[in-house]
């Protein structure tokens, strides 16, 4: 496959690459745009003219250094092998393919695309969509060879984007409604996905009819479609395996799969916790549940979610906490579509321990909320800080407030003294503490240590009162 017609690099070494504000020439959705979109089809050869690209609208070499753009990307495709079912993994890989043009970056998926061009590559020639096009034509049809018709057409008119828009909207929650016919006890394979791995090499998504892919875009039926067509691709088959725990979601082939896949970074996960072994996460997620430990609960929030959080930090801030590929207790990488599941976070109490979400997002999920539960999670109209969470929470008896407990006067522990008349604590063997905390939580492990202290309180704690 050859390259040599485009004015820039295209690799996998580009992939992972930021453009920061400074150096883009422009912005192509991104959360600047309330309309932008990807959507992939599988049409009948016969729909299909191959290798066509329209551009609908402004093309790069009309538009200004430093602007923003509303932004749509329809990917056709046909083949005799291709079906509607593959349609969200395709679609997936348009988010790789665009990361492999040099000075290009891609994020996020379905509607809620962010891609920006660099003023350098701008500058050695890749000024037209034309150029783009070629690119995913190309690496479309070489890497997924069941593509025997291609065309790709792309949106600036943002009242063409207007008009698009809410098909893909469709489309997306057709796949997604298909999904929720099934349970996760109904079937013996779940589907893995290792696209992420280039931005987090210890990711693995376990995607299964019940918890969908973190990205929110590909479901199980998705996950078999593509396993089955391309077996050595990012995406393949885990045989469940023997149960360890259904309710908590642990299969031996689960985590054999993560052992393999995370070179043995990751060995175990719980595949419905947010605290115990959770599922890994990339950056891809739609949105982050995260420990508000003042409440004993969790608050979610979404990627289009603008400002700070009931915690006093916004979503950025978090999500470096929680991506990466690691299992963060606490702070935990989840798609939309996940929380309509009814395993939802089951281990940890589910909806009953969801304390604060955005009203956008109750309003996306409401109908799936338990009824008893809904008035009394919090959103940004009711609580924008901790206290007022708690008086929210406690003026609504929502179910985490049988969970705080009154701490009784501190009591001093006398110290041991070590050999050097230091005081100390001797920490026999290894400790891990969990400092959890606004902003985020640290995992420690002391092994063999000795910790050094003035003082040290042991607060005693009872079921009860609800002050903290
Ligand atoms: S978030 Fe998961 S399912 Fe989605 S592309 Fe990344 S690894 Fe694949």
């Amino acid at each position: 496959m050859s390259f040599e017609d485009i004015p820039v690099d295209i690799g996998v070494v580009y992939e992972g690459e930021r453009v920061r504000g400074k150096d883009m020439f422009v912005e192509l959705g991104g959360p600047k745009m309330a309309k932008k979109f990807e959507l992939a089809l599988a049409r009948d050869m016969g729909d299909i003219e191959d290798e066509k690209i329209t551009i609908v609208g402004p093309d790069l070499k009309d538009m200004e250094e430093g602007s923003y753009h509303p932004f749509g990307i329809v990917v056709e495709v046909g083949g005799k092998d291709i079906e509607p079912d593959l349609e969200g993994v395709i679609e997936r890989r348009i988010h790789e393919y665009i990361n492999f043009v040099e000075g290009m970056m891609h994020l996020n998926q379905r509607y809620d695309i962010w891609i920006r061009l660099s003023k350098k590559s701008f500058e050695k020639g890749f000024n037209s969509f034309e150029f783009l096009g070629k690119v995913l034509i190309r690496l479309f049809k070489s890497e997924m060879n069941i593509i025997e018709k291609i065309q790709v057409t792309f949106i600036t008119d943002p009242k063409v984007i207007d008009e698009r828009y809410d098909e893909a909207i469709n489309r997306y929650t057709q796949r997604d409604e298909r999904a929720r016919g099934l349970t996760d006890a109904e079937v013996d394979t779940f589907y893995g996905c290792s696209l992420c791995q280039s931005f987090a090499p210890t990711h693995v998504c376990t995607i299964t009819p019940q918890r969908y892919a973190n990205c929110g875009a590909i479901s199980w039926f998705d996950g078999r479609a593509a396993a089955r067509v391309d077996p050595k691709g990012p995406l393949y088959a885990i045989p469940k395996g023997e149960t360890i725990d259904e309710y908590r979601g642990e299969y031996t082939g689960v985590n054999q799969a993560y052992t393999e896949k995370s070179l043995g970074k990751v060995n175990s996960v719980a595949l419905y916790s947010a605290f115990e072994k959770p599922h890994t996460s990339c950056g891809c997620f739609e949105a982050i549940a995260f420990v508000i430990p003042e409440v004993d609960g969790l608050g979610i929030v979404h990627r289009d979610f603008k400002g700070d959080t009931v915690n006093g930090l916004p979503f950025s801030s978090m999500a470096d906490s929680t991506a990466g590929g690691r299992q963060v207790p606490g702070f935990h990488g989840i798609s939309i579509e996940y929380m309509r599941s009814p395993k939802f976070l089951q281990v940890d109490d589910g909806w009953n321990r969801i304390v604060w979400l955005p009203e956008a997002i109750k309003e996306r999920v409401g109908d799936f909320i338990p009824e008893e539960v809904k008035d009394k999670i919090a959103t940004e109209n009711d609580a924008m800080n901790i206290d007022d969470l708690k008086t929210f929470l406690k003026q609504h008896n929502h179910p985490v407030v049988d969970r705080w407990v009154e701490l009784e006067p501190e009591e001093e522990v006398a110290m041991a003294t070590d050999d050097s008349g230091a005081d100390y604590v001797a920490v026999p063997g290894q400790m891990t503490a969990m400092v959890g905390g606004v902003g985020g939580g640290l995992e420690i492990i002391f092994k063999n240590a000795k910790i050094y202290a003035e003082k040290v309180i042991i607060r005693r704690t009872q079921k009860g009162d609800k002050k903290k």
